[in-house]
């Protein structure tokens, strides 16, 4: 399947920018005027703002590096990483073969499962990676939704659980074509979905290519999934907008400065759909295998670390503001803007 990478119209990007969470705010960013490169990837409109002309052969190098990203993380593309590994996984099921053990080429890849599943286990499950099976029914990204019978998802839900799974480094002592990392699952009926921290991941992976072609002040935008390099040219911090979180809203309920850092945010309405009158968001409660319910529209953080923020913004709706305050007061570092379903605001500054 080919990756849609497409220039897209002034006009669609802005409809599709107006549907995303956070906003970087780009006035008064001084002498010089910002270049944006744009794309699509992710079911998303993917920019890069930077601000020196002579940046842009590298910006176009980094954009063009969304494809192989989307060649490991995606869950419905055949021809991914992630995609075959379900796909081993599920091979195993038929056989019987429990424990299933699947080999794993990237290190992207591997990275990313260690550190979903570390943060698993550091949010008592309530980011959990192996709920694919039941994303698959919701369909959430597409357009064959279906709610699962209660019988039916009470069944799948015994099929998933992130502490089912292991991630190891295979020694390479032996043979050399070997496969450098491995899964283990000791439920081969797991599928697993990383769409609740690979934008995060991947945008700290696009920062890093960026920094190493020598941009030092840009705004990485991965559908409202935003990691800034540096400062803006004019040395101040970049200003970002919380977004009223309502479809095609412009409406800044909060807005906060970072430098070198990532915001991201996780919201009901960002996919749902509705069926027999009742709605269905794409944030499920590992607990219930349902749309996870708490008092909030959307929850945002702020972290150094893109994939750190998107794992928690996704964790912190999940687990609701109570658990998620509770939670941060044992962090470092860590900012988070709590939208409740009147829109209003609450920040939690870290220490
Ligand atoms: P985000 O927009 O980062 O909050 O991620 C939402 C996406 O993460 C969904 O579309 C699913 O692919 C996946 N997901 C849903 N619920 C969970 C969960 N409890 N833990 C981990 N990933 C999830
Ligand atoms: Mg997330």
């Amino acid at each position: 399947m080919m990756v849609k990478m497409q220039l897209l119209s002034f006009r669609k990007i802005c409809a599709l920018l107006a549907s995303v969470l956070l906003l970087p705010l780009l006035s008064g960013c001084g002498a010089s005027s910002p270049h944006v490169r744009t794309g699509f990837a992710f079911d998303t409109v993917v920019s890069i703002t930077y601000y020196d002309g002579k940046d842009s052969s590298a910006v176009t190098k980094v954009m063009d590096r969304l494809e192989h990203y989307e060649k490991i993380f995606s869950r419905t593309d055949p021809e991914s990483e992630l995609y075959q590994v379900n796909a081993r996984l599920a091979e195993a099921a038929k056989e019987g073969a429990s424990p299933a053990v699947v080999p794993i080429r990237s290190l992207e890849l591997y990275e990313a499962l260690k550190l979903s599943l570390e943060y698993a286990e550091k949010t008592g499950g309530a980011f959990d990676p192996t709920l694919g099976k039941l994303l698959e029914i919701y369909d959430f990204g597409g357009t064959e939704h279906r709610v699962p019978a209660d019988a039916e998802r009470e069944e799948i839900l015994s099929h998933c659980g992130w502490e089912k799974l292991e991630t190891a480094e295979v020694s390479r002592t032996g043979d050399v074509s070997a496969y450098p990392y491995q899964l283990t699952a000791a439920d081969p009926q797991i599928v697993i979905d990383l769409g609740g921290m690979a934008k995060g991941f991947i945008a700290d992976r696009l920062k890093e290519e960026l920094k190493a072609e020598g941009v030092t002040s840009a705004i990485i935008n991965l559908g409202g999934n935003i990691l800034v390099i540096g400062n803006k040219p004019d040395g101040r911090p970049y200003g970002i907008g919380v977004l009223k979180p309502e479809p095609g809203s412009s409406e800044n309920l909060a807005s906060f400065k970072i430098t070198d850092a990532s915001a991201v945010t996780s919201g009901s309405y960002q996919r749902f759909f509705e069926q027999d009158g009742v709605t269905y968001h794409h944030i499920l409660d590992p607990a219930t295998g349902l749309p996870a319910e708490s008092s909030l529209r959307s929850v945002t953080v702020v972290a150094e670390n893109s994939a750190v923020a998107d794992i928690l913004s996704t964790s912190f709706f999940v687990m609701g503001e109570d658990e998620a305050v509770h939670f941060l007061e044992n962090c470092t570092g860590i900012d988070a803007y709590f939208v409740d379903e009147q829109n209003v605001v609450r920040k939690y500054l870290s220490k």
